[in-house]
């Protein structure tokens, strides 16, 4: 059988957009209701013990690439802490499912980041449940697309950063005191950051934002055995670009600018957010990881 180590042709791993990428749902979307489903990794991805023991939270984990993060590092070896918002209670259950599948424990705490006292409640969860807190897996993030700043109003620039980046401030904060060394911090930025779209003001800004806070926060932690690290994903297939991400007519050519000519997968995302996980990176912080298919990054 394949897994994520079975050599092949990136370019031809997985398919092209098609036509049929052409769909939309309201926002969150859902991972169950995609076509085609994105890959998660559940069926190729082989855990060798880089976590063993690791407690993790991981938000956005119900679907897209938090959901290929909590399949592998459970793989791992790492119990989770699963963040999502209520009403996408249908795939976190596939989630915590295949978590309990590899051995090990998934506690399901689901709310909403925008609301400090909820990410204080989240991080307190987990070091009861699990007995600590040594991985802080930031995915969680809100995207809408608005071609003009006329029509962004005042709610949603307020929302896109209070999910993006007030939730990472409050949940570093809150984790921050229960982390021994050794313990690592995961941020998710975006190609966003450095080639911002027109049409996605508000939500390139904060990804941006996210690099810089990571950056100096990866300096501040340093001396406490901390390491604040970032995955920067390119186009990749998830429900929030088929829930007002991207206009649905765009998304018959997601990804084909890339150099790769296609979209990514979550299951590509996966093995970035283990590597800096694990103590293999001991040396690496406040370093963005491109996962992009290609594109030149600053
Ligand atoms: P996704 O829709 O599967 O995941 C986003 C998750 O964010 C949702 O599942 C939801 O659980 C969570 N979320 C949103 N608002 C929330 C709120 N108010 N409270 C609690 N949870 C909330 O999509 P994805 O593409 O896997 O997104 C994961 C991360 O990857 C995001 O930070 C996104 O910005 C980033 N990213 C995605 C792409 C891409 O092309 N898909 C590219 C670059 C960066
Ligand atoms: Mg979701």
């Amino acid at each position: 059988m394949s897994d994520q180590y079975t050599i092949q042709d990136p370019a031809k791993q997985y398919e092209k957009a098609t036509p049929e990428f052409e769909q939309q749902q309201p926002s969150p979307g859902l991972e169950k209701k995609m076509h085609p489903r994105p890959d998660d990794g559940a069926g190729t991805y082989r855990g060798s013990g880089r976590l063993t023991g690791r407690k993790a939270v991981i938000t956005g984990a119900d679907s897209g690439i938090g959901r290929a993060v909590a399949i592998a590092f459970a793989r791992e070896g790492a119990d989770v802490v699963l963040a999502y918002l209520p009403e996408e209670e249908a795939d976190a259950k596939e989630v915590v499912q295949l978590v309990e599948e590899a051995g090990r424990k998934a506690v399901a705490v689901p709310g909403d980041l925008k609301d400090e006292k909820y990410c204080e409640q989240l991080i307190a969860k987990a070091v009861e449940e699990l007995g600590g807190i040594d991985i802080l897996a930031n995915i969680a993030g809100k995207q809408q697309f608005v071609p003009d700043i006329a029509d962004l109003t005042t709610e949603q620039f307020d929302a896109t950063f209070k999910t993006n980046v007030y939730a990472l401030f409050w949940l570093c904060k809150a984790a921050v005191k229960h982390m021994k060394p050794g313990s690592t911090i995961i941020n998710t930025a975006s190609i966003q950051a450095y080639e911002p779209a027109p049409i996605l003001l508000d939500y390139a800004t904060t990804k941006s934002a996210i690099n810089t806070f990571s950056k100096s926060l990866a300096q501040q932690v340093a001396a406490k055995g901390i390491r604040v690290n970032v995955v920067a994903p390119g186009p990749v297939w998830t429900p929030l670009q088929v829930s007002g991400g991207q206009p649905q007519e765009a998304l018959k050519d997601f990804g084909a600018k890339t150099p790769l000519g296609r979209p990514g997968q979550p299951a590509e995302m996966a093995p970035a957010y283990v590597f800096l996980a694990s103590q293999e990176s001991s040396y690496v912080s406040g370093e963005t990881l491109n996962a992009n298919g290609g594109m030149p990054t600053p």
